[in-house]
């Protein structure tokens, strides 16, 4: 199929729509800022309305939308493919551009290493190169799955083409399966990227807060290293929060005590919600975003936030920030991982 014109007549751009992508992905590749965030199907932020032309729905049932949402006739541009030239309505901003548009390329893994039981480090070698910011993720094709995952980057750029990824194993999912059990070093799956506006703003002048929850621990990883690459640690302090059930669980400091300055500009404070009866676990217990503001020097609007991991603790994280601490929006960075 010839690639599609897609006009959206919100703010009159157009971009066009290749064969194998979405129209998010079609968009963010042309440097266009279609509002958006999981690019997975779950989140919704990428919701547009279809004025003219035919759509395929990748898939029909991604909670993503509400039953109203369906009623009104909105679709979602992560999982949608346009069949003929388009007309929407979609909403755009600058803060959805693209630092570097994402392509296509095919990625051969070459290492894996257990971070705990069930989250693991699998390295990879793409084809071409490895641009991205820190914090930002790849979608990866993996064999026999017909859909896309999203992983976030644990390492930061570099002219090996080294895109390193730590997942947590879930019961019974598809593409976990197949990376765990199935995916041997020397095989290849596809990869496209980088996505994800939860980046590090290297210009921000104030403290980092990092807080990972479960295997959020990736992108937090590489703010972290990003970080101190790019030397905002000489300045500023990174207080990087883990969040974990069991203190089997916790995990992360070694990546951080392999930087320059830890101990002094960094601090790990892992924090476990089931510590369990026996007394071995002697740190903080509760929910992460419980551990944040007592654990701060200053206020909490004086601090640049990045976190990640699932649905629930960004929401009590935004709220304790937004809500309770007056955190701007504008400092506030996150993936939900769902
Ligand atoms: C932005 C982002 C970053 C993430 N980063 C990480 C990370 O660094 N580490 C980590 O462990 N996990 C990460 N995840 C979660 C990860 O993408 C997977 O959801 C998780 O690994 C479970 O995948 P699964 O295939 O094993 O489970 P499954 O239950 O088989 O699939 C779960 C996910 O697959 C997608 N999906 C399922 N069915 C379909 C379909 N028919 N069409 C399209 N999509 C479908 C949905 O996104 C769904 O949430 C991230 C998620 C997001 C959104």
């Amino acid at each position: 199929m010839a690639a599609l014109t897609i006009q959206n007549a919100r703010d009159g751009s157009t971009f066009t729509q290749g064969p194998q992508d979405t129209l998010l992905r079609a968009a963010l590749r042309a440097g266009l800022g279609l509002a958006h965030e999981c690019n997975a199907g779950g989140c919704g932020a990428c919701k547009f309305e279809l004025l003219e032309g035919d759509i395929e729905t990748l898939w029909p049932d991604a909670p993503g939308l509400s039953a109203r949402d369906r009623q009104r006739g909105r679709h979602l541009a992560c999982q949608c493919r346009a069949l003929t030239p388009l007309t929407i309505k979609a909403q755009t901003g600058a803060e959805y551009v693209p630092p570097t548009p994402p392509t296509r390329q095919t990625a051969r893994l070459v290492a894996t290493r257990d971070v705990t039981a069930d989250i693991r480090e699998f390295r990879f070698v793409a084809s071409e190169h490895a641009r991205f910011a820190p914090g930002q993720f790849a979608m990866l094709d993996l064999p026999g799955l017909g859909s896309s995952r999203a992983y976030s980057v644990s390492n930061t750029a570099n002219g090996q083409g080294e895109w390193h990824f730590q997942i947590r194993r879930v019961a019974n999912g598809r593409g976990t399966q197949v990376l765990f059990d199935e995916l041997q070093p020397g095989d290849t799956v596809g990869l496209d990227g980088p996505y994800g506006t939860a980046w590090l703003r290297t210009e921000s002048p104030r403290d980092i807060v990092c807080v990972a929850g479960g295997s959020g621990l990736a992108p937090m990883a590489s703010i972290a290293r990003g970080a101190a690459e790019a030397g905002l640690l000489a300045e500023r302090k990174l207080t990087f929060f883990y969040g974990a059930r069991l203190p089997s669980d916790v995990c992360g400091e070694d990546m951080l005590r392999a930087l320059p300055g830890f101990g002094q500009q960094i601090r790990y404070i892992p924090v476990v919600s089931m510590p369990g009866d026996d007394g071995a676990w002697t740190g903080r217990t509760g929910f992460v975003h419980e551990a944040i503001a007592g654990a701060l020097p200053s206020a909490l609007a004086d601090h640049e936030f990045y976190f990640a991991g699932p649905p629930p603790m960004t929401q009590a994280l935004q709220e304790l920030l937004m809500v309770t601490h007056g955190v701007p929006f504008e400092q506030i960075h996150f993936d939900r991982f769902f």
